[in-house]
C-alpha cells in the first residue's frame, strides 16, 4: 500500500494481518509456520522476526507483476 488506496493485500490475508496501521508480522509468522520457522530462524543465529509468511498476499493483486503506480508508456 504505497499510497494507502489500495488495500487488495489486506483482503487477501486469511488472519488479517495486514491493516492500514500496518503489517503485524507476529500474525503473519503464526500463520504460515507457528513457532517452527522462529524456532529454525533463531537456531541459525538467525532474527525470529524474520521469517516468511504465506504469501497470499503478494497473489492476485495489482502490484504482483508490476507496478501498478508506474505510468504506463504506450509506443
Ligand atoms: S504472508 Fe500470508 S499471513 Fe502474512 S500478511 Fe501475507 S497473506 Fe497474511
Amino acid at each position: 500500500m504505497s499510497k494507502g488506496i489500495c488495500g487488495a493485500c489486506m483482503k487477501r490475508c486469511p488472519v488479517n494481518a495486514i491493516t492500514k496501521d500496518g503489517h503485524d508480522k507476529a500474525k503473519c509468522r503464526m500463520k504460515a509456520y507457528g513457532d517452527a520457522a522462529k524456532e529454525l530462524a533463531t537456531s541459525y543465529g538467525g532474527d525470529g522476526k524474520q521469517t516468511a509468511g504465506c504469501a497470499l498476499c503478494q497473489t492476485n493483486v495489482p502490484c504482483e507483476f508490476r507496478n501498478p503506480n508506474k505510468a504506463v508508456v504506450r509506443v
